[in-house]
This record gives structure tokens, C-alpha cells and sequence, in this order.
């Protein structure tokens, strides 16, 4: 018995001497942020960070299973499949994954994911939360103090499908399949328990990800407005995303010219952004139909 209560002890001493070691060796994400100033938004400026990915989160915005628009149905089954490559390689570096796939989370509601998100205990947060609501979840609406008008024109709610246009629906019952959900990852679409995991687990950066930027992303509760206004160090995914944006409607410009115009405005008003190469390697992704050079 003294012998195991020693070892106990031997044990423990050892995990004291390796504990501070194992904290300085703690996964960094070395990321290259590009951002814009109000002033002068033509010039980019880039910025080297490292952030720490234990205190990090990322939030997978609205990648549903389908869309009332052909094209942007397509544009997330295209994206799926190197969007859960980037997730599974900031996982590995110890990032926290809050699957968000809006007004569809009840499909979940048996999973440990969603009893992770439900189980997070209430924070009061430092601003109050939007209780403004649209399309299923509150909403953070365009803020004239922090924002100029957004570069594309959405009112027709952006179908760029050529000839005929999508009839409006409601699409979508989960989150895309291909995007896997893991044990350690949150599933929400509401501001409060978004706080509530972030607040338990001390996460300081929110990085964002997925469709479509000039709605869903910069507009949920968990989006790019209410995190930014809440504080945090928030950072979007540029080449992980798309916007719902025709092209016949101004400034008629092609369709990912129009995103490339939402993630200026992003980086001139709210955030930086950065690529998942500085997470996977490589290049950044880009999507087929994207003729540009
Ligand atoms: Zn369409």
C-alpha cells in the first residue's frame, strides 16, 4: 500500500514538472490577417498573429444539406468536402468546433454535441444580445455606427443561377452530411449558449466560417456583428464562404467578384480575414465555377 501511495506521489510530481512544459508547447495558429482601415479601404494590410488554439473557437455558419437556390446548393457541396478537412486540422490543434447550422438544430437534439451546447452554464455577456429576429434565430441587422452599405445589392435575395430563378423555400433540415460531427464539438444556433461555451471555456478568438457572408455569417447571433461587438478576437475564413448575390443586380459584377466585394467590406467595417491554407497548407479554396484569374 505505501509502496502505491509513493508511486501516487512519484506520479504526481512528475505531472507537476511536465505540466508547465506541456502549457509553453501549446498548438499556436500562425495566421496572416488581412484587414482594411474605414478611411482608406484600397489599402491592405496584413498582420502575422499567433493565437492560441486552446482559446480559440470556430463556428461553422449555416452549411446546410440543401437551398431553396440551385447554385448555392451546389457552391456548399463543392466547398463540404475541404471545409471538413480544415475542420478536422483545427481540431487536431486543440481549436473548439461550434457547428451552427440555423433553425434546423432540433434534428440534432439528441446528439452530444447539442447536450454540450444546451449543458454550457449562463454567462451574463458584456453587451446584451440581439433579440431581434429573422429567418429562425435573432439577428444582428447592418449598424450604421460600425458599417457603411454593403457593396452588392441582396434585395432579390441573390439566386445567380442563369435563365430561370429559384423559388424561395424553406430547403434545408440539417447541416450538410460531409461535415462531420465529433465528441468535443457544440452544436447551436443561439446567441446565448453560443456565449455560455465560449465564456465556460475562456475563448478569447472566434473564427468564421461557411454561407452566405452578406446574410447569415455577418448576421446571426453567433455571427460576425455580435462577435465582434462582444469582444472577441474575430477573424472570418475568407475562402470558406459565399455570398447569395446575382449578378444582374448591382454593381453587376460576376458572382465571386460580388463575395470578394462582401469580404472587403468585412475587413474595412468588422474583421480580418485569413485563408485555411494558414490551417491545411496549400492553397487557399476556390470554387470551380470561379473563371477568374
Ligand atoms: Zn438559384
Amino acid at each position: 500500500m505505501k509502496i502505491l501511495a509513493n508511486r501516487a506521489i512519484e506520479l504526481l510530481a512528475i505531472g507537476l514538472i511536465l505540466a508547465p512544459n506541456m502549457m509553453a508547447d501549446e498548438e499556436k495558429l500562425s495566421l496572416t490577417l488581412r484587414s482594411r482601415t474605414k478611411s482608406a479601404p484600397e489599402k491592405v494590410v496584413e498582420k502575422k498573429v499567433n493565437w492560441e488554439a486552446g482559446k480559440t473557437a470556430l463556428i461553422i455558419c449555416d452549411m446546410w444539406d440543401d437551398h431553396w437556390c440551385k447554385s448555392a446548393a451546389r457552391r456548399v457541396g463543392e466547398m463540404a468536402g475541404p471545409m471538413n478537412e480544415m475542420v478536422n486540422a483545427a481540431r487536431e490543434k486543440g481549436v473548439f468546433i461550434i457547428h451552427a447550422p440555423s433553425s434546423v438544430v432540433s434534428f440534432y437534439d439528441k446528439t452530444p454535441q447539442r447536450k454540450l451546447a444546451k449543458a454550457a452554464p449562463f454567462s451574463k455577456s458584456p453587451v446584451p444580445l440581439s433579440v431581434k429576429e429573422r429567418w429562425g434565430t435573432n439577428w444582428c441587422w447592418p449598424d450604421p455606427k460600425y458599417e457603411g452599405v454593403l457593396p452588392i445589392d441582396d434585395s432579390d435575395m441573390g439566386c445567380s443561377c442563369k435563365g430561370e430563378k429559384c423559388e424561395i423555400r424553406e430547403a434545408w433540415t440539417r447541416q450538410i452530411k460531409t461535415i462531420e460531427l465529433v465528441k468535443g464539438d457544440a452544436l447551436t444556433d443561439n446567441g446565448q449558449e453560443t456565449w455560455n461555451l465560449l465564456a465556460e471555456r475562456k475563448i478569447d478568438n472566434v473564427i468564421l466560417c461557411g454561407v452566405h457572408l452578406n446574410m447569415c455569417v455577418l448576421g446571426r447571433p453567433f455571427g460576425i456583428r455580435q462577435m465582434v461587438k462582444l469582444g472577441k478576437n474575430v477573424a472570418l475564413m475568407r475562402d470558406m464562404t459565399d455570398t447569395m448575390y446575382n449578378p444582374e443586380r448591382p454593381p453587376g459584377v460576376d458572382h465571386f467578384t460580388g463575395t470578394d466585394l462582401v469580404i472587403n467590406h468585412v475587413e474595412q467595417y468588422w474583421c480580418p480575414s485569413f485563408t485555411s491554407a494558414d490551417l491545411v497548407g496549400g492553397k487557399p479554396f476556390r470554387f470551380k465555377e470561379d473563371e477568374r484569374k
